[in-house]
């Protein structure tokens, strides 16, 4: 048996040796030159995979959710009318946040597995008064993928800041920041970026930090705010020293690595092999018969896949059925259909062969537990479609 089983989630994701590697070492002074040097590449890199060059990148030590919290501490004051578009389990958590804050907020809420038409955004931001749109790009519940490009032009069109919960899409699905004019996109080391839990990653467009500078009231939060952090960043992109709080050095040193891997695969490399990996899952379970949470492929997203259990499968007998396969793989999430599916994450660097292993410790799982199909037809769909394209 190998040392660890395969970690198929939507996040934390199996992580890099090299990244892992990078951990290991004893901790230095966040004051050594040697840091601040990579400290600063990595904010620099963070321009590269966020495809924003001329944004405010931010690494601060805090899970995911701490860069959703922040987004709506520093943009939203007291009254402000906010749009959230609701697509899953991590909407209801940024509208919770942004209620939090004091926000007006209006929902457009999509039916499970599906997204808001961009006619309908359209039809509310018309009504005018909103001062940010915020959306996740994907919502790890559902595995439903909103279209970031129309939601952004739309934001742009009627005047609001267009906020973008990545957390489970940067580095993995295809995001412009700058060109498509999203206002502030984040994300946490775990997920498609590739590093142990413990960083949030935000990047704010010029407008964004502008809204920051220009509001009234203070940021109603301290670890939180900002401006803060923005000398911080500042002086480790110049290669200087810079203190609010102590930094995870660690855990940057590993960021710097797992950074590094995806500027030299090329981000747009990274989207395509995404899309492929995320194919061949979906192409896998559609053979044995098993339908996803997604309405269409169309708005799927491709770091993770959502599936509905066949009839008379339970989560409770599946999952550790699938573990003794040695392989992790995710319950559902969004409460009303919680019981129905369960998620596998297909994000970083992951071969066609942890793939297919993953494939067939669903089947033999399924297999075992009563569910009748043609035991190896996930497998060999899955290798037909890796066929299709060349071996990567
Ligand atoms: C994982 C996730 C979060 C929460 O991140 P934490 O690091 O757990 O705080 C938020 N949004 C999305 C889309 C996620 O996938």
């Amino acid at each position: 048996m190998k040392s660890h089983k395969l970690l198929m989630i939507p996040g934390p994701i199996e992580f890099d040796p090299a990244v892992l590697a990078a951990m290991s070492v004893p901790t230095s002074s966040h004051t050594d030159p040697a840091f601040i040097q990579t400290f600063g590449e990595a904010l620099q890199k963070m321009r590269t995979v966020f495809q924003s060059p001329n944004g405010q990148p931010f690494i601060v030590a805090a899970s995911g959710t701490f860069g959703m919290d922040v987004a709506a501490a520093n943009l939203v004051e007291a009254g402000d009318r906010v749009l959230l578009l609701n697509i899953g389990y991590f909407s209801e958590r940024f509208g919770e946040i942004l209620e939090c804050y004091g926000a007006q907020v209006t929902q457009i809420k999509a039916e499970v597995g599906n997204r808001p038409d961009p006619q309908q955004v359209e039809e509310e931001l018309k009504k005018g008064g909103y001062k940010a749109l915020f959306f996740s790009h994907v919502d790890t519940s559902t595995g439903v993928l909103n279209d970031v490009p129309a939601l952004a032009r739309l934001a742009h069109q009627y005047g609001a800041l267009c906020v973008v919960d990545g957390v489970c899409s940067v580095a993995a699905e295809e995001l412009r920041m700058e060109e498509w004019g999203v206002d502030v996109a984040l994300t946490a080391s775990q997920k498609a970026i590739g590093v142990p839990p413990g960083l949030a990653l935000w990047m704010v467009s010029q407008r964004a930090l502008e809204a920051r500078r220009r509001r009234k009231s203070p940021v109603p939060n301290y670890y939180g705010d900002w401006l803060r952090w923005l000398p911080v960043m500042q002086a480790h992109e110049a290669s200087q020293f810079d203190y609010f709080a102590t930094p995870a050095i660690n855990l940057i040193r590993a960021l710097n690595v797992s950074l590094s891997q995806i500027v030299a695969e090329g981000i747009e490399n990274r989207y395509a092999r995404h899309r492929r990996m995320s194919h061949v899952f979906k192409a896998a379970m559609t053979a044995i018969e098993l339908d996803q949470i997604p309405v269409s492929e169309a708005v799927a997203a491709h770091t993770l896949t959502a599936v509905r259990y066949p009839k008379g499968i339970q989560a409770a007998d599946f999952l550790p059925r699938v573990a003794q396969e040695e392989v992790i793989v995710s319950g559902g999430l969004l409460p009303p259909i919680k019981q129905e599916y369960f998620r596998v994450g297909h994000m970083g660097n992951i071969s066609f062969g942890d793939l297919i292993g993953t494939i067939s410790a669903i089947e033999r799982a399924l297999y075992s537990l009563g569910y009748r199909f043609a035991v190896g037809s996930g497998v060999a769909a899955a290798q037909r479609a890796i066929q299709e394209n060349g071996v990567a």
